[in-house]
């Protein structure tokens, strides 16, 4: 793509009510807008990362025998209900239809729509296992939204609902998911500074698992196990004082973003909508679940706290960047060099590389102070000096045409 056509123009200011680094970078370089606090708008740089982080997720839970299906965002009150939730949720964004009177929420999380629909399809043990997940918009009323997209009122959230017949086939689904979540952690460039995080289970089980990638400016606190490569979250350090791995005391205080959650719910929904199977021997139980979420647009301001270099200078992991190589031209008042580099556009298009071209006639100081916020992994610079010498420009190296 021509950068002249990207509808985003990087900006050196931006508005003083952004405090957090992620949204400072991201609005400055073009990738999202604010609409208000809490609520962005991802432009087309900003939605390529976004979609690069779901596929990657999709890819991972697809190989664990989950399928996609979308839910809706409006959900009735009478669902709500039936678990308490309508009442204690403190997030729930409530409201009323203005021609029916109806009351509905916007939907923060999803057990009370896939629990009532999974009994249209659950009846006896040989419907089970399965599971299901959706990438989706879910709202949440957050008192405080001041940690640009780590924190959103409205955000992009991919939840997984598993059903099963026994707690030791939750178990082994669980151990999957843990498994598939460390694998995306890794393909997204922070699995060395993800840990699996021991956290409180609520009313129904002992503990429930988060993931939390170490950053400075993580709202949570947690307690990491180097031998382990575990941490436990400080709401539970009061009864878990020691690694519930290995019993090691010697644990190491770090600030971290939470990024994943995975629960064992056991029969808390499918008793509130009594969602049951018949066993072997004929007899009605409970079906048990599971309920596993990835932050994904919270993965995406994650990913700029701990790549950025400064508050001018991003570099995306080559995984979920927005364009596989930024080629930029220098020079463009030489036909040559236009030539030259317009050539090369067409030849790494070809070999399927998706590249951001910037042929603009403009100084290379202002390229490549832009090409820093945008933040591509690889660049490749072609100018007069560099044709001269054969090639391009890649880290500071001459590379031969032929060897690009
Ligand atoms: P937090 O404690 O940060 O408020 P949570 O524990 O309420 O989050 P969950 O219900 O576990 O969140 O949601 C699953 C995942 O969705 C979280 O692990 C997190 O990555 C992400 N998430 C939760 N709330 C938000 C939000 N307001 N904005 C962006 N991502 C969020
Ligand atoms: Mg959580």
């Amino acid at each position: 793509m021509y950068q002249s056509n990207l509808i985003s123009k990087t900006r050196k200011q931006i508005s003083q009510t952004e405090e957090s680094l992620n949204a400072q970078i991201l609005i400055k370089s073009g990738y999202i807008e604010q609409v208000m606090a809490g609520v962005y708008a991802y432009l087309p740089l900003g939605y390529k990362v976004l979609k690069n982080i779901e596929q990657i997720v999709r890819e991972e839970l697809n190989k664990i025998s989950a399928q996609e299906l979308l839910l809706p965002a409006l959900h009735p009150k009478s669902y709500w209900e039936k678990t308490g939730r309508w009442e204690s949720l403190d997030v729930l964004y409530r409201f009323k239809s203005y021609y029916t009177s109806t009351e509905l929420a916007l939907g923060s999380t999803h057990e009370e729509i896939i629990t009532p629909i999974a009994k249209n399809f659950i009846q006896s043990y040989q419907d089970l296992p399965f599971a299901t997940y959706q990438i989706q918009t879910k709202f949440r009323d957050e008192k405080r939204a001041k940690s640009g997209i780590l924190r959103g009122r409205e955000f992009i959230m991919k939840d997984l609902y598993s059903f099963h017949s026994s707690t030791d086939d939750l178990d082994k689904y669980y151990e999957l998911v843990t498994q598939a979540y460390l694998n995306i952690y890794k393909r997204l460039g922070i699995g060395d500074i993800t840990l699996k995080t021991y956290a409180s289970g609520g009313t129904f089980s002992k503990y429930s698992h988060e993931f939390q990638t170490i950053s400075d400016i993580g709202e949570d606190t947690i307690f990491v196990c180097e031998k382990c490569n575990i941490a436990i979250n400080k709401e539970i350090i009061e009864e878990q004082k020691t690694c519930p791995e290995c019993d090691n005391s010697d644990l190491i205080q770090k600030q971290s973003i939470e990024v994943g959650n995975i629960f064992k719910l056991q029969t808390k929904y499918s008793e509130a909508f009594d969602l049951e199977f018949t066993d072997e021997s004929g007899v009605n139980k409970p079906v048990i679940m599971g309920c596993y979420g990835i932050g994904i647009s919270r993965l995406m301001g994650t990913l700029v706290e701990v790549f950025a270099v400064n508050e001018s200078k991003m570099l995306w992991p080559e995984s979920v960047g927005p364009f596989d190589i930024h080629l930029i031209t220098l020079n463009t008042d030489s036909e040559e060099v236009v030539k030259k580099s317009e050539e090369l556009y067409i030849m790494l298009q070809k070999e399927g590389k998706d590249v951001l071209f910037d042929n603009r006639n403009e100084r290379p100081g202002i390229k490549f102070a832009e090409a820093d916020l945008i933040g591509i992994n690889k660049r490749i610079i072609i100018s007069s000096k560099t044709i001269a010498q054969n090639g391009v420009e890649i880290d500071g190296q001459i590379i031969p045409f032929d060897k690009i």
